[in-house]
């Protein structure tokens, strides 16, 4: 599909929404499990493609991307019913006798857009909100992730239908005409220099916006927590797609007492998950591409040589030609390096000193709001201050990135880090309008006497009585 076609899709899909093609529950259902079908029955052809797009191994690829959409429709599927029903609302003494609901609708014709990093998960976990609640829904995958791209491309018309669900390829010049077009609804996943393209194509229409995009993501960690855990659970978060991850926690922050101790454990965390010759173990995914292969590894360039660029204390190697950048932790980093400036986006970790915890959770507020930020204390009272003194899309304790994993959890951030959220019923409500209805008998006159003019001394004094009583 070309650009110029792509005036000529929307119309379509837009035909099929205003038919009425997309409303019903049946239909919805049909797409669901259409999608389900997709992801179990071409599980190989996506498992193949994130391996050649990211390295990314079979069970992580399960793990994170097509078992997790798996679950995603099933909880939509067993849920449809309830979160399409309309919500009784009560109705004040005024508009008696009247009933109110709440009427969720679909919006329309979806735009969704998707990055590189999870390119299967985060293209198809907001369709299925966008399914479930009715619309009509253009993809637009990730060009940085080819083979993944297409294999969506190639399969979903095989599975979904092909009159209210399209996927549209390509890179700037695609999603430029895209933006050009009116949607009912633009949900971008990607950085925030973008985010910004999309608000401002998306005001020209009016057009609401969802924008999950990243950040620094701090991880504290105090002397109160089982070390070995706490480094393990990090371990895991970070290189996970290695550190390709939006939620990945970017730097640890802790006392300089508690980092010495914390490093060693990082070290024996990343031989325990990836053992000692971590090139050759399949479970380690690969960089993207050659130009964040040559970002990350100006870190590891500048440790050891510009000053605050801190040291490696494990990790370090690297190969171009495979673009693997070993699981590296950079001890003694200041604050201003510049590993500390943007989000890292992949297996560095910096281990950044602060005084204590008034000075941690100063250096989170100062910056910009995190999409995630990660607390490993069991004293309640750090707890208690990490949840009321700082803002971030997500909070965890003792469990990075998981918060994901909970559908009844929003999933977004906040401030630079995003606006909106989704998971569970949020992906179904972000998809629809909550129309108000408000249902009122139209036999006997019960408005005239109190509200209506002419205004009498007793409609007067029923006015004021009932004003009294509200201030
Ligand atoms: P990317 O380069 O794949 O871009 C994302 C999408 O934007 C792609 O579909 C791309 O075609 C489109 N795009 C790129 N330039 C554009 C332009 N000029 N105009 C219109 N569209 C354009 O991915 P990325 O942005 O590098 O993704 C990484 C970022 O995404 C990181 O900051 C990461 O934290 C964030 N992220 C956030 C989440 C989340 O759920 N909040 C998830 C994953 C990634």
């Amino acid at each position: 599909m070309s650009e110029a076609d792509i005036p000529l899709v929307v119309a379509g899909l837009r035909h099929s929404f205003e038919h009425g093609a997309t409303r019903s529950e049946a239909w919805r259902r049909a797409q669901l499990e259409g999608l389900r079908r997709l992801l179990v029955e071409r599980s190989d052809v996506f498992e193949a493609a994130l391996l050649a797009d990211l390295g990314k191994s079979g069970t992580e690829a399960q793990l994170t991307e097509i078992g997790f959409l798996v679950s995603g429709s099933d909880h939509a599927l067993a849920h449809l019913a309830r979160w399409m029903r309309p919500r009784r609302v009560a109705a004040p003494l005024v508009v008696q006798p009247a009933t109110a609901k709440v009427l969720p609708e679909p919006l329309g014709v979806a735009l969704i857009i998707a990055p590189w990093n999870y390119p299967l998960m985060l293209l198809l976990s907001p369709l299925i909100g966008a399914l479930a609640a009715g619309n009509a829904v253009i993809l637009k995958p990730s060009e940085l992730a080819p083979a993944t791209s297409r294999a969506i491309a190639l399969h979903i018309p095989d599975y979904l239908d092909r009159r209210a669900v399209a996927v549209i390829e390509g890179g700037i010049p695609e999603t430029t005409a895209l933006l050009a077009q009116r949607f009912d609804h633009i949900f971008y996943t990607g950085n925030g220099r973008v985010g910004r393209i999309i608000a401002r194509a998306a005001a020209e229409h009016l057009t609401p916006v969802t924008l999950e995009l990243g950040g620094k993501s701090p991880a504290y960690v105090d002397d109160s927590v089982n070390l070995a855990e706490a480094a393990k659970r990090l371990v895991w978060a970070k290189f996970l797609n290695a550190g390709q991850t939006c939620v990945a926690p970017d730097y640890v922050i802790a006392r300089r007492d508690v980092l010495g101790r914390l490093a060693p454990k990082l070290a024996d965390a990343i031989l325990e998950l990836y053992g000692n010759a971590v090139q050759g173990n399949p479970d380690y995914g690969r960089i993207v591409n050659d130009a964040q292969f040559a970002r990350l590894t100006s870190y590891l360039d500048e440790a050891g040589i510009e000053p605050g660029a801190g040291e490696i204390v494990v990790g370090g190697a690297r190969d171009a030609e495979s673009r693997y950048i070993e699981p590296t932790v950079l001890a003694g980093v200041s604050r201003e390096a510049a590993v500390m400036r943007d989000e890292i986006f992949g297996p560095v970790l910096p281990l950044v000193e602060v005084e204590d915890l008034d000075d941690a959770i100063g250096f989170v507020t100062g910056r910009d709001k995190p999409l995630a930020a990660y607390v490993f204390s069991e004293d309640s009272s750090t707890r208690r201050r990490w949840e009321l003194e700082t803002s971030s899309g997500a909070l965890t304790f003792g469990a990075p990135v998981l918060h994901l994993t909970v559908p009844d959890l929003p999933f977004g951030g906040v401030g630079e880090s995003g606006q909106g959220s989704y998971h569970g019923q949020r992906s179904f409500d972000v998809f629809s309008h909550q129309k108000a209805v408000l249902s009122k008998p139209l036999q006997v006159d019960t408005l005239g006497p109190t509200i209506m003019p002419p205004f009498t001394d007793v409609k007067d004094k029923l006015v004021r009585n009932w004003l009294g009583k509200l201030r």
